[in-house]
């Protein structure tokens, strides 16, 4: 089964409006290999935006997050209705989100059901933290995250969904998982979105690896088979390795 790589970035809470079309115009005119996908998530602020810059050019829009209702009373929160029919991606489950806001597998499903319903396209993220790992805990506490993400969730929907493996202690850190761990991980994913649904979605679904990917080990990351891209961050805040990074994808296509 052939799937198209995938390379997002995730800014996070990182650029102003302006800086933000300035990297997204980098990348809008920067070279990119055939068949790779490439999305941006820039904060919720610079989405609409960005829009206007990256149209034609391919490049996907996501957003970092998304609420699990379509409106009401949830000050602050953005409302999968009001991201429908012109942004492409929503990312649920970030380390990031779960770890620091707090936000529970029940909520990241929520977040993931509700979007879907819209026709938007999700990356959900899952991945154990540094003691978790020392634990030799990673395999059963993805395997929780993905069964609570994707429990009843529409079979046909899984086309519009993407998995990214994040191990908390990579995000950031500068110590990137090896690719034979990461692909020991993703290969694990693969096999339980098969006992979820069947083989056909666990062969069709896109896992991408995520934490401290560079220019320099990318390559490396997604040449294994159970690796069809990368989630970034730090380093797509930088077009011209983010760029790179893209090219990475294109060779292990
Ligand atoms: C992320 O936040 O999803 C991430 C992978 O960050 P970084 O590439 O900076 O480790």
């Amino acid at each position: 089964m052939q799937r198209i790589p995938l390379v997002a970035g995730n800014w996070k809470m990182n650029t102003t409006v302006p800086e933000a079309l300035d990297k997204a115009r980098e990348l809008v005119d920067g070279e990119r290999p055939e068949g790779v996908e490439v999305a941006v998530l820039p904060p919720f602020t610079h989405l609409w935006p960005m829009r206007e810059v990256l149209h034609g050019s391919g490049i996907a829009l996501g957003a970092q997050d998304v609420f699990w209702e379509d409106s009401g009373a949830f000050t602050g929160e953005v409302s999968p209705a009001s991201l429908s029919g012109w942004c492409d991606y929503v990312l649920v489950g970030h380390s990031e989100r779960r770890h620091l806001l707090g936000e529970t597998d029940e909520q990241v499903h929520d977040k993931l059901a509700r979007a879907l319903t819209h026709d938007l396209r999700a990356i959900v993220a899952v991945g154990e933290t540094l003691d978790e790992s020392e634990a030799g805990e990673t395999l059963e506490v993805v395997h929780r995250q993905i069964d609570a993400a994707f429990t009843g969730i529409e079979r046909a929907a899984m086309a519009r969904c993407v998995v990214a493996y994040e191990p908390v202690w990579a995000i950031g850190t500068g110590r990137t998982a090896t690719p034979e761990l990461a692909q020991e991980v993703c290969h694990a994913l693969r096999v339980r979105l098969g006992r979820l649904f069947d083989a056909d979605v666990a062969a069709a679904t896109r896992i991408l690896y995520g934490g401290s990917v560079t220019a320099g080990n990318a390559a490396e990351l997604f040449a294994q088979a159970d690796i069809d891209g990368g989630l970034v961050g730090g380093v797509s805040l930088k077009p011209a390795e983010f760029l790179q990074v893209v090219a990475a994808a294109g060779g292990a296509a």
